[in-house]
């Protein structure tokens, strides 16, 4: 049944680290080997093997129209014609970039790049230069990619030391970042107390969706915003998982909690590599060449990946009731999970981002997530894949719905959850 993925597997990790481009993708979390892909249209990815599969993953997050969009497809294929990089501006650029201003107000200027990564890393960059101040504060358990300064922990002394969370992050570089807990003001109180003025800006994913999918508790949002305001310090939205999925406008339209700079990723690329980084013209008049603040990409606002982007909000904007659509979908994928899974097993979701933990009752925080049972996830990850349902490789990554799932797939997937959850009360499996 994967006999070529198992193949491929092998021959990829003569090569590559772990076989694979981003760990996540080994399946290491959940005992299993990677399906490699050959194809994907709408909801169903095939393997090499040639499984159809339900697709939940919907490449972490980008694939908000599913895949292969004819619109978006038509489209790149036409850009392709006229060339594929040429490290010069374009129209296009100039049209995203008054797209992303228009449904995301509070960026009012935006630069792009080409991950949601470098995205994070330019916008405290940029929020360092602005404040004049070093350090930053971040949530346990959000995730703002890979780049040297947000690959940090807490450190066990006090709060207010951080150690590095990845091999080869040298001390120094983490001393700059500390390290609050999601939905705790008085973690945040803390940080700013012990450093009034010395906190550039505070990092948060206003839903973290990279601890499987935690909700901001009523008022934290609004704390954040109230907190950096008193202090002086910049308040950055990592929306790269939740921007143009929460709601046209992310999370900030969501929530009605507007931050000083913002960052994109993910759908804003259509599936093609783009992140982007914004705010308000003052701040990010900070810029290169503008100010002082570097920034630089070859392939930044390449035009293939900023058509595929472009193409994507467009057909979002054009029809808003995508968004009721995902969330009555996902609504119906949450309920199945609910009612059929009884206790031991807590659904947090938002729209059309769920997270399934096995373990906890309530999830607010990094320390309830942790608290879940890996293992038991990785019986329910097989049971689903072996019955052609594809969700996340890990408990702590979210379950993505795109308006490309049929009402049938959706039914399907929830008969299959419900089976699971059935078998398991009757001591089936
Ligand atoms: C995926 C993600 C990133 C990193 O984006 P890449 O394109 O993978 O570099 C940053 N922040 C959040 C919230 C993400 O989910």
């Amino acid at each position: 049944m994967d006999t070529r993925s198992r193949q491929l597997f092998e021959a990829a990790k003569e090569h590559i680290p772990g076989g694979v481009n981003s760990p996540v993708r080994a399946f290491g979390a959940v005992g299993r080997t990677p399906r490699f892909i050959a194809s994907a249209k709408g909801d169903r990815i095939v393997d090499v093997d040639g499984n159809e599969l339900i697709d939940y993953v919907c490449s972490w997050g980008p694939g908000i129209l599913g895949h292969a969009h004819p619109r978006v497809i038509t489209k790149v294929k036409e850009a392709c014609e006229d060339g594929l990089t040429y490290g010069a501006p374009t129209q296009k650029e100039v049209e995203l970039a008054a797209l992303i201003a228009e449904l995301v107000p509070s960026m009012e200027v935006s630069r792009l790049v080409s991950s949601g990564t470098e995205a994070v890393m330019s916008a405290i960059r940029t929020a360092r230069g602005y404040t004049k101040r070093d350090r930053i504060i971040k949530f346990k358990g959000c995730y703002h990619g890979h780049s040297d300064g947000l690959l940090v922990k807490a450190g066990s002394a006090a709060l207010t030391t951080s150690v590095p969370d990845s091999a080869g992050v040298p001390a120094d570089y983490s001393r700059n970042t500390l390290v609050a807990l999601y939905n705790d003001r008085e973690s945040v109180e803390a940080l700013f107390q012990a450093d009034p003025e010395g906190i550039a800006a505070v990092i948060v994913e206003p839903v973290a969706a990279n601890m499987g999918v935690v909700l901001p508790e009523p008022g934290f949002l609004e704390f954040l915003r109230e907190i950096t305001l008193r202090y002086g310090a910049l308040l950055i939205f990592d929306e790269v998982i939740t921007g143009f999925r929460l709601a046209l406008g992310g999370a900030q339209e969501h929530y009605g909690v507007v931050p000083d700079l913002t960052t994109l990723g993910k759908i804003v690329g259509g599936g093609m590599p783009i992140g982007a980084y914004g705010g308000r013209r003052e701040i990010m008049k900070m810029v290169s060449p503008d100010g002082p603040v570097y920034q630089a990409g070859t392939l930044s606002g390449n035009p293939i990946a900023t058509t595929a982007g472009l193409e994507t909000l467009r057909i979002l904007k054009e029809d808003p009731s995508i968004y009721a659509r995902l969330d009555e979908k996902a609504g119906q994928i949450a309920s199945a999970v609910k009612e059929s899974a009884g206790e031991g097993v807590c659904v947090n979701r938002i729209g059309s981002l769920l997270g399934i933990f096995f373990g906890p009752d309530r999830v607010k925080d990094y320390e309830d997530a942790a608290s879940s049972d890996t293992v038991r996830y990785a019986d329910y990850f097989g049971y689903l894949l072996d019955r052609g349902i594809y969700v996340a490789p890990s408990q702590f990554e979210a379950m993505f719905v795109s308006d490309a799932h049929t009402q049938e797939d959706v039914k399907r997937t929830c008969l299959v959850i419900q089976e699971y959850f059935s078998g398991k009360k009757a001591g089936r499996g």
